[in-house]
């Protein structure tokens, strides 16, 4: 079984979808397609969604109205013939009625889950129309049916495992399945999604659920890039990661993978490709166990970080401290990516600050606390780059100008990461591009 993932950039144009239906029918090996909605869909959704919320239903119908005659385009290019104008149409009435009804209820959280499911909902449903036209046989298989997160929003994997599995057994005469990326069912049944950029999650759960041979991402560059390519302008694919480093580079912004969507595929085994839609026949990024060559690979960038600093004299000697401070981030499920100690203070970093003024206000007792805003964690990530000679040198000499306000580094074998004011995050990586890649 393969699983092939397609962005919205891939399905994002008529002419796109052809040609992922000719990637998806290449070899005769079983496959699921996840799909994304077509690209700015759902920026238009969320828009959509926010106009809602604050009462500004002119604005959203408005933006309902566009996003749908944006669709009546793309079917005109999609499918040919009369019967199949037809039912592609009907698919896009049967979406935007259900968005101008929703203009007359009163807004909630559930219903803007709903309306952000409307995308993939339809890239689907038009992709297999299109299939249908040319005769590829395949079946829908309802994301709803089967995806699903639990209480604490994590994917709910045992549950994902065992209805993937009667899904697919019960359709065992079928080779190709086509399902939506992004969206889930929440612990209260109700539709939800696994965040933005979470089609990559899906497929990655899918892979693992299916324990699938590879799970191919298809996006509209040839890989994992050294440096993020819309900050840099010299930067070079990677050919190959270990699941470790493309986690870390996911997680701290390499936004061609969703932050958490490497886990599932890694506790499987399955290994990942990063392929380009636009140029198939490229290596792309292939991810496994294997890191293949030692050194750094790539850096990566994470804004909207927030640093704590707690200063406590107190703190010298006193086992049981550091535990009492997580304890308040535990509390407000807040997770902490980088922490510095000395004797007298521990600062963190935090990326939301929805529980921002609970934690101060705990963490109070425990000394003076300070706050600094608008950071970015800088992300060098790599092979056993601690124990790889000058990289801690190259480093500092690239950033020679650089106030930089953290620094964590021995805490794993492939990550050093900084901590920099955000208005220096397109110097430092072009500066890092220079120093530690020579680019
Ligand atoms: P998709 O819609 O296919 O999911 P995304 O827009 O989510 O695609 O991800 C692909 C984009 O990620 C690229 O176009 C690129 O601009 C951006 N990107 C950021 N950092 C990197 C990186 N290190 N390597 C490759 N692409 C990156
Ligand atoms: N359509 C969703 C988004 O734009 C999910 C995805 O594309 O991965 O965030
Ligand atoms: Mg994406």
């Amino acid at each position: 079984m393969k699983i092939m993932k397609f962005g919205g950039t891939s399905v994002g144009k008529p002419e796109r979808m052809h040609e992922v239906a000719q990637l998806i029918t290449k070899d005769a090996t079983p496959k699921i397609v996840v799909l994304s909605a077509l690209s700015g869909t759902t920026n238009s959704l969320v828009e959509i969604s926010n106009y809602l919320s604050t009462g500004n239903r002119i604005s959203a119908k408005a933006s309902i109205d566009k996003l749908e005659a944006h669709y009546r385009k793309f079917i005109t290019e999609l499918v040919k013939g009369e019967n199949f104008q037809s039912k592609a149409n009907s698919i896009v009435t049967e979406h935007f009625e259900f968005l101008n009804i929703i203009l007359r209820i009163s807004f909630s959280d559930a219903l803007n889950k709903d309306i952000l499911a409307q995308g993939e909902l339809m890239s689907t449903k038009l992709f297999c129309v299109y299939l249908e036209e040319k005769g590829i046989d395949h079946l829908l298989l309802p994301a709803l049916e089967f995806m699903s997160i639990d209480a604490n929003e994590e994917p709910a994997f045992t549950s994902i495992q065992t209805k993937l599995h009667a899904l697919l057994q019960h359709h065992s005469d079928k080779k190709l399945f086509i399902t939506q990326g992004y969206i889930c069912k929440n612990a209260k049944g109700e539709v939800d999604n696994l965040k933005r950029g979470g089609s990559d999650y899906t497929a990655s759960l899918i892979a693992a659920a299916a324990n699938a041979d590879v799970c191919e991402i298809w996006t509209d560059i040839d890989g994992m890039h050294n440096n993020d390519p819309r900050v840099v302008d010299k930067t070079m694919a990677i050919e190959q990661l270990s699941f470790e480093e493309a986690a870390e580079l996911a997680y701290f912004g390499a936004k061609i993978l969703h932050p958490t969507c490497i886990w599932p595929a890694q506790q499987e085994n399955v290994p990942v490709k990063l392929l380009n839609t636009m140029e198939p026949d490229a290596a792309g990024t292939t991810i496994t166990k294997e890191a293949g060559s030692v050194g750094v690979k790539a850096v990566a960038a994470k804004d909207g970080i927030i640093a704590i600093r707690i200063k406590s004299s107190r703190m010298l000697l006193a086992y049981g401290f550091l535990r009492k401070v997580f304890e308040v981030f535990e509390k407000y499920k807040t997770s902490i990516d980088m922490v510095t100690t000395s004797e007298v203070a521990v600062s963190v970093t935090i990326d939301n600050d929805t529980f921002l003024n609970d934690i101060i206000k705990e963490l109070e007792p425990f000394g003076i606390i300070e706050i600094d805003k608008n950071n970015t964690i800088i992300s060098i990530v790599g092979n056993e780059i601690a124990e790889t000679k000058d990289v801690m040198k190259r480093m500092f000499d690239a950033l020679e100008p650089i106030p930089v306000r953290m620094v964590s580094y021995g805490g794993s074998h492939h990550n050093i990461s900084l901590l920099i004011d955000s208005q220096y995050k397109r110097e430092v990586l072009q500066l890092l591009n220079k120093g530690l890649f020579g680019l």
